[in-house]
């Protein structure tokens, strides 16, 4: 598995993508899942801006993997979980109990003035002015020590620059993913 990490805006989806779509991988991301949620309560919670409970996520996640290798993806490209240290602590648990390893963790570095313009553009349900400082909070608060978490676990952890076309960005993603999984 390919994890990508990174502020909301950082552009994790569009790579996320035009990564599965180069390389024939399963884009795995929980928010969008969520935002295809029926469930109003859900939906809710996205607006706000605030994480769902680790208990859906899970769920939502297991599902979507399982779903993948029953599919026989090569490979699966996670965007957007884990979110907090609980969520890393149980993925290890996870990967530990299915046999699954992290090959890297890409994190994707974009200035916040420049995240706030990218945000402001997108307007998605959960884009609002509220939700994105809400978002930015939980960013720094509760996702950023996920990092530590990775490090101390000795997972390779790729810091790269998140500003340029999606071209030149994608460029820099697929060398790290190359060597980490030996394309
Ligand atoms: P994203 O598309 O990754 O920015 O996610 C959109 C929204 O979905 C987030 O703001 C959260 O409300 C929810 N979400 C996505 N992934 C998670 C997660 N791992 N834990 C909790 N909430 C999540």
């Amino acid at each position: 598995m390919i994890l990508l990490f990174g502020p909301p805006g950082a552009g994790k989806s569009m790579q996320g993508q035009m990564l599965a779509a180069r390389q024939g991988w399963k884009w795995l991301s929980t928010g969008e899942m969520l935002r295809r949620s029926n469930d109003p309560a859900v939906i809710d919670i996205l607006r706000s801006g605030e994480l769902v409970s680790d208990a859906l996520i899970y769920q939502v996640f297991e599902q979507a993997v399982q779903d993948a290798r029953d599919k026989k993806y090569p490979n699966i490209i996670v965007d957007g979980f884990p979110r907090t240290k609980e969520q890393a602590a149980w993925l290890d648990e996870y990967m530990a109990r299915m046999s699954e390893k992290i090959d890297t963790v890409i994190s994707l570095e974009v200035p916040e003035a420049e995240i706030m313009r990218r945000l402001e553009k997108r307007g998605r349900l959960e884009d609002t002015p509220e939700a994105i400082a809400r978002r930015m909070t939980i960013y720094r608060q509760k996702m950023y020590p996920v990092l530590g978490i990775f490090a101390e676990a000795g997972v390779r952890i790729v810091h790269l620059d998140g500003v340029g076309t999606a071209g030149e960005v994608h460029d820099r993603i697929y060398e790290e993913v190359a060597y980490a999984c030996q394309l």
